[in-house]
């Protein structure tokens, strides 16, 4: 049988107590023996000190029977047993026997007590009485008898008197206290018992509440738990205090590390490079959302070999030369391909790596369109420079006396000079969006009248192109503009309309409203942008087509423009395809107020 804590307790104390109270009786019962045998003792001396004086105060002690008489007078008066003896051990008298007994008992010349009474003057024995039969003391003195005691000790020789009490009165109490100590006993028992259960209950119920929360420590749950009340100041109290301090300790630092790891996690989501931890053997430990995303994963790798995600030999080259970060350039390939930057570096502890993927698609193609521009922006001046050069010079050489050659070159000239000058206005316009320093008001501009002074700008191209020009607004319709950058970027969409739409075609300018924007449209019939060129155009100096682009004074920054302004009033432009054939240049901007449905203004 297992016993508990309680258990253990409980047979401990019983045994305990059982062991404590035998002791105790036994103890007792000795020293309660040894305190009325010497009480006895002391009686039955002073009994027979009175007994010898009497004895040796009494004349005519002549016969046996009379010595009886006076033995069993003696005894009576005493309560004892007294016995005379002569000397050499022959029994004169006894008071528990008759004369003939008296004269028929064995001599008593060698008993202890009469032994060392005539030795000593005073002679004890505890022993059994073979006349009577019971445990008997004994107390024995030497008396003299003179005159007329004629069968006394003769010529002075001393007799025996003895004095003697049955011990049974002795054992009588010592059982009577055995029985009261058996019962104080039992009472006792049944207290510490009682007592002692009571107490392993609620030491055994402390230790239980201690082992509870010991258990919820080393299971982690760490969560706010009320303390272990144990209000005693002993080890138990000590215990729990040290548990409640290292509860509260393991707490904070759960907590310290639980803030920490958040933070950790925070710093990972929000980085914008993709983080992949792996293991000695390769597979992914920890990725962050990033990471998920370039890879193009719905789900969270963990567990997972790195290779079945990243299939790209550089990645795999890095990771196979152990102990040293290193950096690598490649094509990540996927629905979407991107550019991307790797930086591999060692774990130190765990023998796994940290892989840093940052996707530079972007910048590579920033720096692409930084490199072209600067060769576009070179060459879109070398040819007007140099036509207004070569015709300068021809002038100068002569040229200008030839009055219809001349006319020539300076028409040439000055077409050059306003396409450098358009070429220049643009770039500069381009150059303050970027940074920041076209003045530009916001406030509410009405759509109607904007897109109307727009569309007269680009009124006569059209009619000597026969494009038909139609303009559905509402007329209470507003948004939130700079009245300027609004009119540039309308006059460009339609400008570029009325220039690539063929003779005889339709544009149109209509606007809806889409909750808190506006959606503003120029449609046309013309040839239209194949899509993978729908975000190329709106790149500086991009054009489908180059050679036609600037046959039409065209300088291929309109579309950059456009976007840059739209961007820096809160809104954007793009263009779609328009069915059958043309496009649908659109620009979104926020609505200045709530407005009614729209109907057509004009047409
Ligand atoms: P450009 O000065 O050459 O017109 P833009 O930036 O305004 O420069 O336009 C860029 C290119 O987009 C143009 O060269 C042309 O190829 C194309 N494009 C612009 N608008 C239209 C349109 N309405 N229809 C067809 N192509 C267009």
């Amino acid at each position: 049988m297992k016993l508990g804590i309680r258990g253990k307790l409980f047979l401990i104390s019983v045994v305990l107590i059982v062991i404590a109270g035998l002791s105790w009786g036994l103890y007792v019962e000795g020293e309660l023996r040894v305190r009325l045998e010497q009480r006895i003792e002391t009686e039955l001396v002073r009994h027979v000190r009175t007994a010898r004086e009497t004895i040796q105060a009494t004349d005519k002690l002549d016969s046996i029977p009379a010595i009886n008489q006076l033995a069993t007078r003696l005894a009576r008066a005493m309560d004892c047993r007294i016995t005379v003896i002569a000397a050499g051990g022959r029994v004169l008298g006894d008071s528990d026997l008759t004369t003939p007994q008296v004269v028929a008992v064995d001599n008593h010349g060698n008993r202890p007590e009469v032994v060392a009474a005539l030795a000593q003057g005073q002679g004890r024995s505890r022993r059994y009485s073979t006349t009577l039969g019971v445990e008997m003391l004994y107390v024995a003195v030497p008396y003299r008898a003179d005159g007329e005691h004629d069968i006394g000790p003769p010529d002075g020789k001393p007799g025996i008197v003895r004095a003697a009490r049955p011990l049974a009165e002795v054992d009588r109490a010592v059982a009577r206290l055995r029985v009261l100590l058996w019962l104080a006993g039992i009472f006792g028992l049944v207290v510490a018992i009682a007592m002692s259960a009571l107490a392993s209950h609620f030491f055994s119920r402390t230790l239980r509440e201690l082992a509870r929360s010991a258990r919820a420590i080393s299971s982690g749950g760490y969560e706010r738990r009320p303390r272990i009340n144990v209000a005693t100041s002993d080890e138990i109290g000590r215990l729990a205090g040290s548990l409640n301090r290292m509860s509260e300790d393991i707490e904070a630092t759960v907590a310290a590390l639980a803030a920490e790891r958040s933070r950790f996690e925070a710093v990972l989501e929000g980085m914008n490079e993709a983080v992949i931890a792996i293991d000695s053997d390769f597979r992914i430990t920890l990725t962050n959302s990033t990471a998920q995303e370039l890879l193009e994963l719905d789900h969270v790798p963990v567990g997972e070999p790195l290779i079945e995600h990243l299939r790209v030999p550089a990645i795999h080259d890095l990771l196979a030369e152990p102990g040293a970060s290193a950096t690598s350039e490649f094509e990540l390939p996927g629905k979407v391909p991107r550019r991307v930057m790797s930086r591999v570096s060692p774990e130190s502890d765990s023998g796994g790596c940290i892989v840093v993927l940052h996707d530079v698609t972007s910048i590579r193609r920033l720096e692409t369109v930084r490199r072209d521009f600067v060769a576009n922006v070179s060459h879109e001046l070398r040819t007007p420079v140099s036509v207004i050069r070569a015709n300068a010079e021809t002038l100068l050489d002569g040229g200008i006396d030839d009055p219809v050659h001349s006319k020539r070159l300076l028409d040439a000239l000055l077409r050059n000079a306003e396409r450098l000058s358009r070429l220049l206005d643009d770039l500069l316009d381009l150059a303050r969006i970027e940074a920041g320093r076209y003045d530009m008001e916001r406030g509410e501009v009405l759509l109607a009248r904007a897109a109307e002074q727009a569309i007269e700008s680009v009124e006569r191209t059209a009619r000597e192109k026969r494009i038909e020009l139609q303009c559905e607004i509402d007329d209470s319709l507003r948004v939130q503009a700079d009245e300027k950058a609004l009119d540039q970027i309308l006059v460009n969409y339609l400008d570029n309309a009325v220039k690539y739409t063929p003779e005889g075609g339709a544009v149109s300018v209509s606007a809806r409203a889409d909750r808190d924007r506006v959606i503003i449209e120029i449609a046309d019939n013309g040839p239209g942008i194949p899509p993978h060129l729908r975000e190329r155009i709106f790149e500086r100096f991009y054009r489908v087509d180059p050679g036609r682009s600037r046959n039409m004074g065209g300088t291929g920054l309109g579309l950059s423009i456009v976007k840059h302004l739209a961007e820096a009033m809160g809104g954007d432009a793009g263009v779609r395809a328009r069915e059958p054939h043309g496009s649908r240049f659109w620009l979104s901007l926020a609505r200045a107020e709530k407005q009614s449905g729209s109907r057509p203004s004009r047409s």
